[in-house]
């Protein structure tokens, strides 16, 4: 398959040098676009501003706003057969004019920012496929409404599966993930409760793995 991963988070700019982000470090992204590669498929990885080492081997593009993202998915989606969209898009941007982007603001008093949402780009990539392509979204929700939101979201960006993790999961070593699928199933790694983001990262590369197989017989067979 050609796989198309994205990792880390987004960075909305206030000014010339601030700038509203958050605490992702695309560990969990660059350790899946590692697995896709290792098992011998063509990835590419679009990667946010964080330290973390993409893996070798894949071809890297890096991003720093949702409007840079989402110019490389505009060109990049197209030409791949799966979308694993671990990016921590923002959701808010500040609206363009209530702050400026060039110079630095002065402290000289309150300062208000109106923030205006940004485009749900995984979304926009499942409007905008062809037959054929697998999207895998991410869902990071407090444990108590995870399984309810994330199967929410899965419907509403109309996606064929979504990794449902915890907030706990942001920025650290290990996670606590479920794959749910668009058919209402979901499943876990064997072991009990978190993992290394590696071991997930292997783990999910071969449950995608055998989605796409699914999907490939499928529509085969004319199901
Ligand atoms: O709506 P929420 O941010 O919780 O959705 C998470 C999923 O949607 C992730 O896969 C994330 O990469 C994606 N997303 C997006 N564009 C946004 C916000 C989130 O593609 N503006």
């Amino acid at each position: 398959m050609r796989v198309l991963v994205t990792a880390g988070p987004t960075f909305e700019p206030i000014d010339a040098v601030r700038y509203l982000g958050n605490r992702s470090s695309g560990r969990l992204g660059c350790a899946i676009a590692g697995a896709f590669n290792a098992r011998g498929h063509r990835t590419r990885l679009l990667l946010g501003p964080v330290a973390t080492e993409p893996p070798a081997g894949v071809d890297l593009l890096r991003f720093r706003t949702t409007e840079e993202l989402g110019r490389l998915l505009d060109r990049a989606w197209p030409e791949a057969d799966l979308l694993v969209m671990a990016a921590a898009v923002a959701d808010f941007r500040p609206e363009p004019g209530s702050a400026t982007a060039e110079g630095k603001l002065e402290r000289t008093g309150s300062l208000l920012l109106r923030l205006v949402p940004t485009p749900d780009l995984v979304a926009r990539c499942a409007l905008n496929r062809r037959p054929g392509q697998l999207i895998v979204g991410f869902a990071l929700e407090p444990a108590e409404e995870l399984s309810e939101r994330a199967a929410a979201k899965l419907l509403r960006k109309k996606l064929d599966a979504i990794v449902a993790n915890p907030l706990e999961t942001m920025d650290a070593e290990t996670i606590d993930g479920t794959l749910l699928h668009s058919d209402g199933s979901s499943e876990r790694p064997p072991e009990h409760g978190a993992v290394s983001k590696d071991d997930f990262a292997a783990w999910l590369a071969g449950r995608v793995e055998a989605l796409a197989a699914r999907a490939a017989g499928g529509a085969a067979t004319g199901i």
